[in-house]
């Protein structure tokens, strides 16, 4: 039995995320109850081989007609060159704007092909297919999608809400470790925002999550529901939806320094890194218990999840360096800083206005 969280948007729009596992048969079904006669399959070409067919065998037999857009596995696809390659293989597979494109794959092959979704036509319908962790919690939920510029991360992008999620967790049983682990970092991390129950939860439960027991479908559900909640209330993040962004001033710094190079440190690692600092930093401006930062440290360590600087291959670098990454080059040593801090698990917070002097002088504590 499938759980079902709906996200309601501004004017009456809404969408569903369904959650259980098998659901990717389910795909064909799904877009013709949508009204599609056609469908794009965009993934990578690791996700194709594991589970193309399968999708594109569930849209055949719905009736649909379908073709397979497969991209190199890797952030490097998040690029113009894939951006066109996938725009331009939609049309000539003549997808209209009443056709779906279908994601299918992790959240690179999610933030392009919704994109693409977003740009094609001005923009045709969606529907996100994550088979990682970290899509199934956090990326193909909230309609943010892009590509990276030369110049950085996710600067070139849209809002594109998709028409559903169907997010299969028998999927995430041929996930390496290592995914798994960086996107159990995510979901750690919606407890340690705002819900120390669910933490607790967590620290009871990560094995089912990893082994794809029912824990699995039930933690997917929980962040779900929070980042549907949150999405609800601040569609385009001029808020609330920054808290989500809990651990990532330094993860993204971290990713940063070590040039998105996913063999030494891939996003969720980085994360799990900046929920460690980001509560250590809390207790060491005396805001929060530095028993609570012990706590969610020991928890992503034993989760087999880095909590150090020095666990970043290669060294982190020196804390100016750290600095200049996560205030992404703008000039703010003398200045100040924006960060999610907390009060304790459960209790985070936007603080505007950090001295970076402070950060600084943690930094060079940590390293
Ligand atoms: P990813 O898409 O690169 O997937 C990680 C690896 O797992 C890839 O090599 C992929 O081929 C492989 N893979 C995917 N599914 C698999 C499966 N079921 N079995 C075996 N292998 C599988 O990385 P990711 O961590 O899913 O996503 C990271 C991206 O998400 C980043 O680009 C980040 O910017 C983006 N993101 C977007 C949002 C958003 O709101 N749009 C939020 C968070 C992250
Ligand atoms: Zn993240």
């Amino acid at each position: 039995q499938p759980s079902r969280v709906n996200v309601p948007l501004s004017g009456g729009r809404e969408y569903d995320i369904r959650i259980g596992r098998g659901l990717i048969d389910a795909v064909g079904a799904e877009a013709r109850n949508l009204g599609a006669r056609a469908a794009g399959i965009v993934t990578d070409e690791t996700v194709a081989g594991l589970y193309g067919e399968r999708v594109r065998a569930s849209l055949e037999a719905a009736g649909l007609r379908c073709g397979i857009i497969a991209v190199p596995p890797g952030e490097a696809s998040k690029s113009y060159a894939e951006f066109a390659r996938v725009c331009d293989g939609l049309l000539a597979q003549k997808i209209e704007r009443g056709d779906l494109v279908v994601a299918l794959g992790g959240g690179v092959v999610g933030d392009l092909a919704g994109f693409a979704a977003a740009s094609l036509r001005r923009g045709v319908r969606f529907l996100q297919v994550p088979t990682t962790l970290l899509a199934q919690v956090d990326s193909s939920v909230g309609g943010k999608t892009g590509i990276n510029s030369p110049l950085g991360k996710n600067l070139i992008g849209a809002f594109h809400q998709p028409r559903l999620v169907l997010a299969d967790t028998a999927t995430l049983d041929t996930l390496s470790e290592r995914e798994m682990r960086a996107g159990y970092a995510e979901v750690a991390k919606y407890g340690l925002i705002g819900d120390a129950g669910f933490f607790e939860w967590c620290e009871a439960n990560w094995a089912g999550i990893f082994s794809g027991g029912p824990e699995r479908d039930e933690a997917v559900a929980a962040c779900c529901r929070a980042k549907a909640g949150v999405v609800t209330r601040d569609e385009r993040e001029d808020g609330e939806r920054a808290l989500l962004n809990l651990g990532h001033t330094f993860g993204h710094a971290l990713e940063r320094l070590t040039g998105y190079d996913a063999a030494r440190l891939v996003h969720g690692e980085g994360v799990a890194i900046g929920l460690a600092l980001a509560f250590r930093f809390s207790a060491r401006l005396g805001l929060c218990p530095g028993q609570d930062a012990g706590r969610v440290a020991n928890h992503l360590a034993l989760a087999g999840l880095p909590t150090r600087l020095q666990q970043v291959p290669g060294g982190a670098g020196d804390p100016d360096a750290l600095l200049d990454a996560m205030a992404q080059d703008k000039k703010v040593r003398d200045g100040q800083l924006t960060f999610i801090l907390a009060h304790g698990i459960g209790q985070s917070f936007i603080a505007p206005g950090i001295d970076a002097a402070e950060v600084r002088a943690f930094l060079e504590a940590e390293l």
